[in-house]
Formats: structure tokens, sequence, C-alpha cells
């Protein structure tokens, strides 16, 4: 997702009518492509539907999770649920003075995969960061809870192979909440394995934050190492968790799939942590090591492998090179920055 491309419903010079990317969907995802179909439904990819802010929780001084229910508290039809199992999936919600809208993507429910509620699917939760003068975030960050707001979706910005074993996935920022809904889904198929990068800008975005990689050295040794040999590029995981910090929201949220990834299939998820702030990056060394055979499943297991890159554009640009815009779409562009440098020994590349 190229965070800062938005998705508008006027734009600014008022000509155009643009949608995110988005790939070839399944059977069961096609049905909300289809005006008929969707027209009983409280969620729908073709008309705004009211929903209300029933919460906003602050996980840092930028963003907040803010949770939206459908007006008449219908749960969400069935067919949502299908969408959970198989897409990463985007909503748009409308500013109605200026009539543009914007994609944000819906967080998956706390509860495991496969015992979720009828609530669970009810609520919409979204990680929205509030852009310095953004048009559609910083209005939403203005209104109180209780607010009505008006919503469409699901947009399917990437179905999830049925074949797929190994996911390795970049996020930057917000990128995250893309991330999480392929966590979700995964830990639900067995024999399926996945490792999240995720850069945050401040350490507050990850506060209490333990990466699982085993080569977790502690901030500090880093400098040694460099002066003693000159290290231009260390594969080194750092480790925000203190003594005595709490993890944050999100993270114990990541922490609460990789629990659930655990116990479904044995194999499951691990999550890595990089802040700009505290000068640590993802670099090159990280990915390449990720994508070595049997780091993650021995290569005896058949089927799709994955390398997924979500957040600002700059991030995707500076990772797999620009998403391109054709015929009013955007579509993924030719694979281009570091990811192109590597070898990805057939690792399939999507920019979300
Ligand atoms: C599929 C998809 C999913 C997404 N999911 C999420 C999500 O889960 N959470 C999330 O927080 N975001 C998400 N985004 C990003 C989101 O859609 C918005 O792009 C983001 O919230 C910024 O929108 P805005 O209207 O607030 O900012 P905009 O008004 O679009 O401005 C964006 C930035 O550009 C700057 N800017 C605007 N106009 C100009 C100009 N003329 N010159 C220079 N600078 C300018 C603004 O100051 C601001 O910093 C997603 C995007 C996509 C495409």
């Amino acid at each position: 997702m190229s965070w800062i491309r938005p998705v508008l419903l006027r734009p600014r010079a008022g000509l155009l009518i643009v949608f995110a990317a988005s790939i070839p969907v399944g059977a069961q995802i096609r049905k909300w492509t289809s005006p008929a179909e969707s027209e009983s439904s409280s969620l729908n990819p073709h008309t705004f539907t009211p929903y209300t802010i029933v919460s906003k929780e602050p996980v840092s001084s930028t963003s907040s999770i803010f949770t939206l229910r459908h007006n008449t508290a219908r749960a969400e039809p069935d067919d949502l649920k299908d969408v959970w199992k198989k897409a990463v999936w985007s909503i748009q919600v409308k500013q109605p003075q200026l009539q543009i809208a914007r994609a944000y993507t819906p967080l998956p429910p706390t509860t495991p995969a496969g015992s979720e509620t009828e609530d669970d699917y009810g609520n919409l939760r979204l990680l929205i960061r509030k852009e310095h003068n953004g048009e559609v975030s910083t209005f939403l960050h203005r209104l109180p809870e209780g607010s009505a707001v008006e919503i469409r979706g699901p947009n399917i910005e990437l179905e999830i192979p049925d074949d797929v074993r190994e996911v390795v996935f970049l996020a930057g920022g917000t990128g995250i909440a893309p991330a999480m809904q392929v966590a979700h889904a995964l830990a639900a198929r067995p024999e399926t394995r996945m490792h999240i990068l995720w850069a945050s800008r401040r350490k507050e975005d990850c506060m209490g934050a333990k990466s699982d990689s085993s080569d977790v050295i502690k901030p500090g040794r880093l400098s040694g190492w460099r002066s003693l040999f000159g290290l231009e590029e260390p594969v080194v995981i750092e480790d925000y968790r203190g003594e005595d910090t709490q993890p944050g929201r999100i993270v114990r949220e990541l922490e609460a799939l990789r629990e659930q990834s655990k116990s479904s299939s044995g194999n499951g998820l691990s999550v890595d942590y990089f802040v700009d702030e505290e000068k640590s990056f993802i670099k090159p060394g990280h990915v390449s090591k990720l994508l070595q055979p049997a780091t993650l499943q021995p290569r005896s297991l058949k089927g799709t492998r994955l390398l997924l890159v979500s957040g600002p554009e700059g991030f995707i640009e500076y990772w797999a090179g620009r998403k391109l815009w054709a015929d009013g779409r955007e579509v993924q562009g030719p694979l281009g920055g570091v990811l192109s440098q590597l070898d990805l020994k057939g690792w399939r590349v999507w920019k979300l």
C-alpha cells in the first residue's frame, strides 16, 4: 500500500476516480465486486454505509485505534469471514465536507482465528496515523467518540494463495496493519510460517517490543563492533523491551498473533522490530538471511513464498520500486529498489 498515495472520491484536481491496486480475486471474494450481492450487506464496496466511532484508543502520540460499529449493530455477513481468511483488504472512509475518501486497513479480531464472535466481525478496528496536514486522518482524529462516519469496502489488495507456505513481510509504520491481517489468516493454516520485519519512526510506536530473532545484540554493542571491525552492515536486531517496559497495544496484539500461530500450526509467526530514531534500520542482510533455503521452512514443502512490502510510498520505493498508475488504476510496476538486487530464489514480491 503506498500509504501516502490517497484513494479519492474526488481528487483535488477533480478529475479522476481511482482505486488502490488489487489482483484478481477468487470465487468467494469475488462476491464483493457484484452490486447485486452487496446491496443487502451492511458493508459493501459500492455505496457508503454509516458507522459510529465507538472508541478511540491512542497507541502513540500520533496514532490511535478507532473502533467502528455499523449503525444498525447488525453483524457483518458471513462473507466477510472469508475475506479475513483469504485476503489483505482495506475499506475507505469518507471526509464528507471535502467529499474525499482514504483507504484504511482493518486490524484483525483479537480473538484467536477460528473462535471469533459476531462482535469481532461486526466491529471494524482501524490503526490510523495522524498525518501532518493530512485531510482525512486529521479530520478523523478530531472526531469525538460517538461520531458518525461513512465507509465502503472491502477492497481486496491481495488474495493470499491457498498454497502459501512462507511469508516475509516488510512493514513500515501503519503498514503493520496488513501484516497483522496476513498473520491472522495464516494462524489458521497449518504448515505456514511468517516473519515480520517492522520499521517504526519512533520507539513509542513499538514500546516494550522484543524481537524474536536469535541474533539479538543490545544497543551500544553495535557502535563498538562497528569501530572495531569496520562492519558496514551488521545483521543486528535490537530489543526494545527494558526491564520494566510494558508492551504497547500493537506489540501486545502481535505477541497474541504469535501465540495463536504457534498453537495452531507449530510453525508460526516471528517479528523483529526496528526504530528510525534509534538508528536501527531493516538492512538488506536481514531480508536475504530470511530468504535463504531452510531459514523458515524446509524447501521440500512445495508452495508459494511471498515477500510483501507495505508502508509509506518512500518505504515501498526503497525496497521494491514505485507502484505505477495505468488506466486510472494503481499497478505493481517493475520490481526495483533493494529487493531487485537480492537473489530472490523464487520468492514472489508484492507491493501493498
Ligand atoms: C490500501 C491502503 C491502505 C491504507 N491503510 C492505512 C492504515 O491502516 N492506516 C493509516 O494510517 N493509513 C493507511 N493508508 C494511508 C491513508 O489512506 C491515507 O493516505 C493517510 O491517512 C493520509 O491521508 P490524509 O488525507 O490524512 O493526508 P493527505 O491530505 O492525503 O496528505 C498526505 C500527506 O501529504 C502532504 N500533502 C498533502 N498535499 C500536499 C501538497 N500539495 N504538497 C505537499 N504535501 C502535501 C500532507 O501534509 C500529508 O503529510 C492506507 C492507504 C492505502 C492506499
